[in-house]
């Protein structure tokens, strides 16, 4: 049996890493139990912000099977991670099953979702126990009257909430969700969507908020106006915000710089996505 990889394998958790090991995503999410504003789901859960159709969902088997063959195309791969194309967690029987399946076949691999956090309470106990070693946690505000004019809706079970009562919910999973998981291992990074006029002069409070609560990493992304959604006539936040923003970020949390943005499908070295190449496969594993 294979060791496991030293933790600072992944390439988006440690920028020293991303020349040489890639990760996959394994498209087993498709659904999701929060609206955000800037998302039409072809941004997937890690809220990229370039259109990511995943050209395909999978089932856990299927999943796995397609594991096998990116690594027999890219070697270099050292992580298996699921981000979407909706949340991992509000599809969490397909997620735990994939995961627990990689784990058992490829115990040398990395595990790593990205979450909204509504569902990570629920299951991080058992994240950390099938050997979760990085997650992704989406937190675009941490004053819920900011957060209620991203969000449109926050779905618990059979409840919908909407306004102020679903931001607070999701803060207070958010919240609840960091607490389970610090101390236990698991690497957590907050990306955070900036949304100009909305949460960018807030992102410093998130920054501030997240280190408090044991985050390790912080990926400010630029919002990506998306026609048709209600944030589409925003426009994209330049790039000396961005940097301003990071610096001042970085006070508080390690900034990730070198975000590729990806797909829910993504697959490789990041900045040289293989997903086109392995299109193919995904599709015949989806069969
Ligand atoms: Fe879209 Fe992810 Fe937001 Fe869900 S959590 S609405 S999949 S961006
Ligand atoms: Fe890594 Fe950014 Fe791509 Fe997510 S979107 S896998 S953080 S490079």
């Amino acid at each position: 049996m294979n060791e496991p990889l030293e933790p600072n394998r992944h390439p988006c958790f440690d920028e020293a890493a991303k020349g040489a090991f890639g990760r996959a995503h394994l498209p087993v999410a498709p659904l999701c139990n929060i609206k955000c504003n800037y998302c039409d789901r072809r941004y997937d859960c890690v809220n990229e912000s370039r259109p990511g159709v995943s050209s395909a969902v999978l089932q856990p088997h299927q999943a796995q099977a397609y594991m096998e063959r990116a690594l027999q195309a890219e070697p270099r791969l050292s992580v298996a991670g699921i981000a979407g194309p909706g949340d991992p967690l509000a599809n969490a029987e397909a997620t735990l099953e994939t995961i627990l399946r990689i784990k058992r076949a490829r115990p040398e691999l990395l595990l790593c979702l990205a979450t909204n956090g509504l569902a990570l309470p629920a299951h991080a106990a058992t994240l950390i126990k099938a050997g979760l070693s990085h997650l992704t946690l989406t937190v675009n505000a941490v004053d819920p009257a900011i957060g209620q004019n991203i969000y449109a809706w926050v779905r618990d079970g059979k409840v919908v909430y909407r306004g102020l009562a679903g931001a607070e919910l999701l803060l207070a999973r958010q919240e609840e969700g960091l607490a389970l998981l610090k101390d236990s291992g698991v690497k957590v990074k907050i990306n955070t969507i900036v949304i100009p006029g909305v949460n960018d002069g807030h992102v410093e409070r998130v920054a501030r908020w997240a280190a408090a609560r044991g985050a390790h990493l912080m990926n400010l992304m630029p919002l990506f106006p998306n026609q048709g959604t209600a944030f589409g006539h925003i426009p994209e936040p330049p790039r000396p915000l961005m940097e301003r923003l990071r610096a001042v970020c970085e006070i508080h949390l390690p900034q990730m710089r070198h975000c590729t943005r990806c797909r829910a499908d993504a697959v490789g070295l990041l900045g040289q996505d293989q997903s086109p190449r392995l299109a193919g496969c995904l599709s015949q594993c989806a069969k």
